[in-house]
């Protein structure tokens, strides 16, 4: 039965979302830039720093935040996790949608028989 089909979808859905519990919000950024001290490699631009930054909204205002370069890679995976959550959500909600409408279905046929 499709409707079974959904449930277990749904079932497992839900459960994978608990891998994702440690998400963060907001995008990650990596960028290229000059340091600014005239003595640096980075100075005629062959070179240039790396730098990671989440940016993201807190309380509706623009924020972004540096991330230093050991927990880069951490942070990009947890900013991961939050899209897959969102994916994740939306094919829940789905489903429930759909069986929704199905039941309503049900009814109004049950109504007019
Ligand atoms: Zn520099």
């Amino acid at each position: 039965m499709p409707g079974d089909e959904q449930l277990q979808t749904r079932g497992r859905l839900v459960r994978s979302l608990s891998a994702l519990r440690e998400m963060l919000p907001g995008s990650f950024v990596e960028r290229r830039r000059r340091c600014g001290k005239p003595d640096c490699r980075c100075a005629n631009g062959e070179y240039l720093h790396p730098q990671f930054q989440v940016s993201l909204l807190v309380g509706g205002k623009p924020r972004t935040f540096n991330i230093s370069a050991e927990l880069a890679e951490e942070v990009r995976r947890r900013v991961e996790m939050h899209k897959r959550f969102r994916r994740t959500e939306d094919a829940i909600c789905q489903i429930n949608l759909r069986r929704f409408l199905r039941r309503e279905q049900q009814k109004k046929e049950t109504t007019e028989g």
